[in-house]
This record gives C-alpha cells, sequence and structure tokens, in this order.
C-alpha cells in the first residue's frame, strides 16, 4: 500500500513539473514514506528521516543526500505523531498524514518559499482527494509497465486488539466500483496486464459504504456481494489479464467469492489470508472474530475447489499471555492449512492500541525462538508444497531478470509463486508464457519454457 501511495505521490510531482532525481545522492526534495505497523518500522523511517534532516543542516555523515534541501515525511507514523513529529525531527520541513497525499505538491511549493514545520492531519473519515481520484496517477499504481497497484478500500474498521492501522488510516472508505473500472480499464488501454487491488481487508469492500449505486446495472452472474461483483465487472476489460488482490479478512472468504474464482478465469488463484494464531483463546483476545474451525473452513473452500490454490499468511508469535500451547496450536494450524509461505512477526506493543493495555510477557528471545520455529517449518512446507508442482506447466507472467542472476530471468504463476528460468527466443517483460517445473525450492520454481 505504501508502495503505491509513493508512486502516486511521484507521479503527482511530475505533473507539477518536478523533475525525477537519479538517486538519493542528487535529489534536492526527499519524502520519506513511513509505516507504523510495529515499532522497528516505525524507528526506521524515522531514522532514516533524522540522517536526513542533518544532511540539509550540513551536519550529516551517515547520509549520501548532500544537496538535499526540503525533507518531507508522510504515512501512517505522522498521524501516530501528531504534532510531536517536529519535536523527535525539528529540521522536518513538512509531515503529511494518509488520504491527504494529494497536498504534497502544494507543499513542496510552500517550503520552497520557505514555509517549514507544516502539519497536515486527516480526519478519520476523510475521502481523500486529488490523489485517488486526480487523472495523472491514473498510471500513478504502475511497478512497471504492466503491472499496475490499484486502491480499493482506504482504512479499517476491523479494531483487532494489536493494531494501529484502524487509529492512523482512519475508517473504512470504499472506491465507488465506477471509478476503479474506470481505472483498470484506463490501465489496460496503457498495456497493464496485472492489478493488484488494495485494501486492508479488501475483501469488506461495498460495507460500510455502498460501492455500487443503485442505477448500475446489476450484476449478470447474479453476485449480490459487492467485492465478488467487483471482480466480475474487471473480468471483461479487454487487454487485462490477471486480477490479484491483498489483504483479506477470512470472514470474507465465502461461497460467492469461491464462485467468483471458479467463474472468473483472470481472477489469480492466490489469497493472502492472515490468521494471527492458531489459538482460539488468543484470536479472541485478538478481537479477530473466527475461530480456528471457521479459518481452517474458509481455506478447505479454496483447496477443495483447487488443491493448487496458494494460499498465504501473515502470523504474530509473542502475543500478550501466549503460552506455549497456544504457540503449538498456531504451529499445527499452519501445517493444517497447508500455507504456500508465511510471514512471522514478533508482536510489538503499539500505544493506544488495547492490547498494549497488556504486559508484553513473553520475553524477547522467547519471541525469537517461536519465529524461527515457524520460518523453519515452513521452509520445510513451502519446499514439499512447490515440490507437488514438479512436471506441471505454469502460466508465467514475465517480470525480466532475477536479480540474483541476470542470465536468469523470472516470474510469478497465478499462485503468485516465482518462477525461475532461462529465456530464449524473444521473450519480454510482461509477456506470458508456459513454464514446465524442473525443480523446486521452498520459495521459488525452477523451470524451461515450453513455447515462445
Ligand atoms: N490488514 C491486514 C494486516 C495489515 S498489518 C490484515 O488484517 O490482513 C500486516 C501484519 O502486521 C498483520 O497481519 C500482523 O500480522 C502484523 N502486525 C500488525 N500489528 C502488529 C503488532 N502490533 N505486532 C506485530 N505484528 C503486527
Ligand atoms: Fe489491523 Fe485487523 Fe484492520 Fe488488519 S483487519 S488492518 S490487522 S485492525
Amino acid at each position: 500500500m505504501n508502495v503505491r501511495d509513493s508512486e502516486a505521490v511521484a507521479a503527482l510531482l511530475d505533473a507539477a513539473g518536478h523533475v525525477r532525481a537519479t538517486g538519493e545522492a542528487d535529489a534536492e526534495l526527499v519524502i520519506v514514506n513511513s509505516c507504523t505497523v510495529r515499532d522497528m518500522a516505525e524507528r526506521k523511517a524515522i531514522g532514516k528521516c533524522g540522517n536526513l534532516t542533518a544532511a540539509k543542516e550540513g551536519r550529516g555523515r551517515q547520509t549520501v543526500a548532500t544537496n538535499v534541501k526540503i525533507v518531507g515525511l508522510m504515512g501512517c507514523a505522522v498521524k501516530r505523531m501528531g504534532e510531536q513529529v517536529f519535536k523527535v525531527l525539528p529540521d522536518l520541513d513538512f509531515a503529511v498524514g494518509p488520504r491527504r497525499f494529494g497536498l504534497i505538491p502544494h507543499l513542496v511549493e510552500r517550503c520552497m518559499k520557505g514555509e517549514s514545520h507544516i502539519l497536515e492531519l486527516p480526519d478519520d473519515d476523510e475521502v481523500p482527494s486529488g490523489l485517488d481520484a486526480h487523472p495523472d496517477t491514473a498510471r500513478a499504481g504502475t511497478s512497471s509497465m504492466f503491472q499496475s497497484y490499484v486502491t480499493v478500500l482506504l482504512g479499517c474498521d476491523n479494531r483487532c486488539s494489536y493494531c494501529i492501522v484502524p487509529d492512523v488510516r482512519g475508517h473504512e472508505y470504499s472506491r465507488p466500483a465506477r471509478e476503479i473500472i474506470a481505472e483498470v480499464r484506463a490501465l489496460a488501454e496503457g498495456g497493464v496486464k496485472e492489478v493488484c487491488l488494495l485494501g486492508q481487508s479488501v475483501l469488506r469492500y461495498g460495507m460500510r459504504n455502498k460501492a455500487w449505486n443503485d442505477d448500475d446495472p446489476p450484476s449478470p452472474g447474479g453476485y449480490m456481494e459487492p467485492f465478488p461483483r467487483l471482480l466480475e465487472g474487471l473480468q471483461s476489460i479487454a487487454g487485462l489479464e490477471r486480477i490479484r488482490f491483498t489483504s483479506a479478512h477470512p470472514k470474507g472468504c465465502t461461497e460467492e467469492l469461491v464462485r467468483a474464482y471458479r467463474t472468473f478465469p483472470k481472477v489469480c488463484r492466490h489469497l493472502h489470508l492472515p490468521v494471527q494464531s492458531g489459538s482460539d483463546k488468543v484470536l479472541l483476545e485478538m478481537g479477530r472474530h473466527y475461530t480456528r474451525a471457521e479459518y481452517l473452513d474458509a481455506v478447505k473452500r479454496l483447496h477443495d475447489f483447487d488443491p493448487e490454490f496458494s494460499v498465504t499468511s501473515d502470523v504474530i508469535v509473542g502475543y500478550p499471555g501466549e503460552t506455549e500451547s497456544d504457540f503449538e496450536q498456531t504451529r499445527s494450524l499452519m501445517e493444517e492449512a497447508s500455507f504456500d509461505n508465511a510471514f512471522v512477526f514478533k508482536y510489538s506493543p503499539r500505544p493506544g492500541t488495547r492490547s498494549a493495555l497488556l504486559p508484553d510477557d513473553v520475553p524477547t528471545a522467547e519471541k525469537e525462538r517461536r519465529n524461527q520455529v515457524l520460518l523453519a517449518d515452513q521452509e520445510i512446507r513451502g519446499q514439499r508444497r512447490n515440490e507437488r508442482l514438479v512436471g506441471s506447466v505454469r502460466k508465467v507472467l514475465v517480470e525480466g531478470a532475477s536479480i540474483r542472476n541476470p542470465r536468469r530471468w523470472s516470474g510469478r504463476d497465478s499462485g503468485n509463486r516465482i518462477v525461475v528460468f532461462e529465456p530464449i527466443g524473444r521473450i519480454l517483460p510482461g509477456d506470458i508464457v508456459d513454464v514446465r517445473i524442473t525443480d523446486a525450492h521452498p520459495q521459488t520454481l525452477i523451470g524451461k519454457i515450453e513455447n515462445t
């Protein structure tokens, strides 16, 4: 989501006549986009910003930013810190919370005229203007020529006990379906083949505010839920080949969603479905609103439909009061759910959240141990899941030369698995090719192109 927002801001600055620097070394303006979901993420962003403001004042030692004149901070950490941000970063020129990023070109102009310490904080219900709505940002979510992020849902109303996101990103707001479909159509006309729809809890699309107007034509397939209906609307866009979305809450993994997966070939067979814990006790305390059994049912619906369906997840270890037995339940759930991949996070208390009032009582070394155990399990499981695909042919959207070995190229299959292969013929990034899998690693498949 932050990558998408950064790209949108860059596009707005392009439109305002600024020229992109080749890197930090020749930049006169640097804006740091911050995350506050975990303590470490926020520290990194603030630390980086501190180095840049020091360089601006001629005190920089650890930075290459020798030409920098204006430093801004955007994103969730700004909303969390409020006025305090200028106490921590006294030489910061401007700070902008989520949903006000559209103002950035204007703020830069004000700083160029000598203003400083400008703070823009959104209200929780604010609808962003000048960013998602701005015509120059229609291509702004484009991380490559053929892939693009598209924000469909802002904010979050779930209020999981540990999570600061609702405090900093505000209430849920679903962009109108019509606007999204028009944006994706424009992207596809410009050569984009794959979109990734973004939201904290994307399956809640259209639940808090109406995303479909009464005068929109009814769903031809009879879809009643707003998100599957959006997928139906996007499926028919010419030139678009793939539709992804993230992140999903298990409550939204309904029969209708599975019907959409079954019916719409462009919808990729991957779901990032964060579980957080396998213990009913911990899930209840987290306020996740599902049980272990309900979560496993959702995964079963996906695997019954397609055994190769890729399910990935987020897990937190060391939540307050998490016992060894709770942890073992997370461990066994990950095995039962056969995750293709998982991100494991060590719990960190976030100010203002419900769980921050509880003692953070799992020692750091124990959090680290649990983290390592789950990662080691996942390596074995990933290897086993991927080995089942050896011999099969995957449709791969080519992304380009592999970073590790430029003689090999890489791309992704429908399940978002990385596939590495030798480029043959006239293959270009953005092509979709058939690759027969010859070898498997825990997080990568190796194969040979079958046709060109
Ligand atoms: N909206 C997404 C999650 C966004 S935050 C969802 O619910 O699916 C990304 C991940 O960060 C979460 O899934 C969770 O695993 C982790 N996370 C959030 N708050 C955390 C905290 N206080 N400590 C550790 N990990 C946390
Ligand atoms: Fe945070 Fe829960 Fe919302 Fe995800 S669903 S952003 S974890 S409050």
